[in-house]
């Protein structure tokens, strides 16, 4: 089923990451593309070149 460790993901949060999980990087002198990944134990997207995180589920940094 899940690829993912994070099997506690509800759909919703799933589909925001594999919608992200298509974008190229924001970055604008970054040619990557971001993809599914994780950012200090969160679910996230990250680039694939420059590894900066575009989008985590839930931040924890505070
Ligand atoms: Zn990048």
């Amino acid at each position: 089923m899940s690829e993912s460790r994070f099997e506690w993901l509800g759909q919703a949060e799933n589909d925001v990451l594999a919608r992200l999980a298509t974008e190229p990087c924001p970055q604008r002198q970054c040619d990557g593309t971001l993809n599914r990944g994780e950012y200090k134990d969160a679910p996230a997207v990250v680039c694939d070149a420059c590894e900066v995180p575009a989008a985590r589920l839930w931040s924890d940094d505070a």
